[in-house]
């Protein structure tokens, strides 16, 4: 093996150095490979209920209309997140459009949308009109209120009781923490807070932003109360395989209305042709337990390696984890550019350019940004960046298999040993 990684361009002291991290990883990997395996039969069941044919890889055109893989599809999904109803489809672009469909669908004007976590992804600022856009909810007289965490990452129960008021018609919580430094929320953390929502007012809507979260855990937050579960299918749930699509797992009320929302009122869920992409839509779902908890263990295998280089990790190396984003606060530019030329020399598409910082349009500093993969943008595929700023952090995720990011990981590391900012 070692001759292997060697011929792969790793030295031998980097080769000995994450042999050891990952030896001593054993016990950890094991439940992740326990919770894959729980997450494997639930797709697998679903799949077997709803017989998935031959037939279902069938492509459409046109209309859509009696799409049976469409609708099989949608289904399986929602008997996975154990849902009323399911919207998977390749006409949801990414996940901030799932996110914007499933919000801008269930308020009206004069509606509130309440954020009970403090600030939500970045593009979601758009969609709800914190920045300014066109075509915001804001312009259509919703209105948005937000109760931050607290400083020890805990919910403010009163500060969300008191934010709570007549208008309140949806809560948009989010999952993971992006690129904040906040805690990613458990699935159970996020009952807790849909439950307290509900005791307050029974009708609000509970949205969960799960990105980056399907197939973490045994369950999700379908099966703690949320109303709504979205997400986009080039980060877990896609599997690698999916080229484009979201999904929104939820209610059948609330599915109506984003399908609804997603064609024209009148034609809703009945339209909307698959075009011969549903095959890698059953595939990548079917493999997806266990490429997220490839993906998994690769984060826990970057915060143990770093972690013990003396870097700051979130998560840390030990904790519990309820996404696959690992960041890594390398504190010198250098350091940042070395880690990112490491992840794309380990890609298996583009690994032979050199990313550099540039000045990404919407950004106050320079970005870097690494990401060799067979689907443009794809974050379950490894990937990562950061911006050229204090304290020079590094965001990275994905890997379609265990030994790729690992291999991802040790090159990142071979990057710094070569620039001599780390020395083993
Ligand atoms: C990636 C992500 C989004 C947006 O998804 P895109 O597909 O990039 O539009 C929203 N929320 C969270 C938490 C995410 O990680």
């Amino acid at each position: 093996m070692k001759e292997t990684y060697l011929s792969m361009g790793i030295s031998e002291k980097t080769y000995e150095f994450c042999e050891k991290i990952e030896q001593d990883l054993k016990e950890r990997f094991c439940e992740i490979d326990k919770v894959a395996e729980q997450n494997q039969m639930k797709v697998l069941g679903a799949m077997q209920k709803n017989h998935v044919s031959e037939a279902c890889f069938a492509a459409t055109t046109g209309y859509g209309y009696n799409d049976m893989g469409r609708e099989t599809l949608e289904q399986v999904y929602a008997d996975t997140f154990h849902t009323e109803a399911a919207l998977v489809r390749p006409q949801i672009t990414c996940g901030t459009h799932a996110l914007a469909l499933a919000l801008s669908a269930n308020l009206r004007p004069g509606d509130e949308l309440l954020s009970p976590v403090g600030k939500p992804y970045d593009t979601l600022e758009e969609v709800i009109g914190i920045r300014q856009s066109v075509g915001s909810l804001r312009e259509y007289n919703i209105s948005y209120r937000q109760v931050d965490l607290l400083s020890d990452g805990s919910f403010d129960w009163e500060g969300i009781r008191a934010a709570i008021n007549e208008k309140t018609k949806v809560a948009t919580i989010q999952r993971s923490k992006g690129y904040q430094t906040r805690p990613t929320l458990s699935v159970e953390r996020i009952g807790e807070l849909i439950s307290f929502i509900k005791s307050i007012k029974p009708d609000v809507i509970c949205m969960v932003d799960n990105c980056y979260g399907e197939f973490i855990e045994e369950i999700e937050p379908s099966d703690v109360g949320a109303d709504m579960t979205v997400g986009s299918l080039i980060k877990n749930p896609g599997g690698g395989l999916a080229p484009i699509g979201g999904y929104i797992c939820g209610t059948a009320a609330c599915i109506e209305q984003c399908a609804y929302r997603l064609s024209a009122p009148g034609l809703g869920q009945e339209v909307g042709a698959s075009l011969g992409v549903l095959p890698s839509f059953y595939q990548g779902f079917f493999l997806a337990p266990t490429v997220a908890a490839g993906a998994l263990k690769g984060a826990v295998f970057a915060a143990n390696v770093f972690e013990k280089l003396g870097y700051d990790v979130i998560p840390n190396g030990t904790e519990p984890r309820y996404d696959i984003i690992q960041a890594v606060t390398l504190k010198k530019p250098e350091a940042l550019i070395a880690f990112c030329q490491g992840i794309q020399a380990a890609a298996p598409v583009d690994s032979y350019v050199t990313p550099e910082p540039w000045d990404m349009p919407g950004y106050d500093s320079q970005v870097i940004m690494a990401a060799g993969a067979f689907i443009q943008g794809s974050s379950i595929e490894l990937s990562a960046d950061g911006p050229l700023k204090e304290p020079y952090a590094v965001y990275f995720q994905g890997g379609l298999t265990w030994y790729h990011a690992k291999y991802g990981i040790m090159m990142a590391l071979e990057k710094l040993v070569q620039a001599g900012i780390v020395t083993l």
